[in-house]
């Protein structure tokens, strides 16, 4: 398998080197939205450790983003109204990844609404700013 590329777009956004709608950070894992939304709220939670996918992530980074999945999820069903979550995470370009630094997507679900496909259009921003500041609110809130 290829080694981690420390040039990945999520790293230069981990670094503060590009921008982003940043929703929760701690010591070990960063969350913010993607900017080509699958449905209104889709979360991305990554390890702040350098790790590809699941194939060379530590069992305790892997684990850690599990919890900060879980945390965001139940504070986007509040946040968002939604009635369920999707979670997806791809491994390896055959796996159906594009960004080569571990990540899992949070989608939040509206019943019978399908998820747009992937990498369809860009959200505006200003609907991005205040989706992060009602998403970031919700986390905090517990
Ligand atoms: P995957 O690697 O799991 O297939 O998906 C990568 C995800 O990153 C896609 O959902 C895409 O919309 C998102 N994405 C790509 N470039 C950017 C970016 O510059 N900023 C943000 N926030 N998301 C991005």
């Amino acid at each position: 398998m290829p080694s981690y590329d420390s040039n990945n777009i999520f790293a230069k956004i981990l670094r503060g080197e590009l921008p982003c709608y940043r929703v929760y950070e701690d010591d070990k894992a960063f969350a913010f939205l993607d900017i080509m939304p699958r449905a209104p709220g889709h979360t991305l939670v990554l390890p702040k450790a350098p790790a590809r996918n699941i194939l060379d992530i530590t069992p305790d980074d892997l684990a850690h983003v599990a919890k900060v999945a879980q945390k965001i999820a139940q504070a986007a069903i509040k946040a968002f109204g939604a009635d369920g979550i999707t979670v997806q995470q791809f491994n390896e370009g055959a796996g159906g990844q594009v960004v080569f630094h571990l990540h899992v997507h949070i989608v939040p679900r509206k019943a019978g609404i399908p998820m747009k496909p992937p990498a369809s259009a860009k959200e505006k921003p200003e609907v991005l700013a205040e989706q992060a500041k009602a998403l970031a609110a919700a986390i905090a809130a517990g």
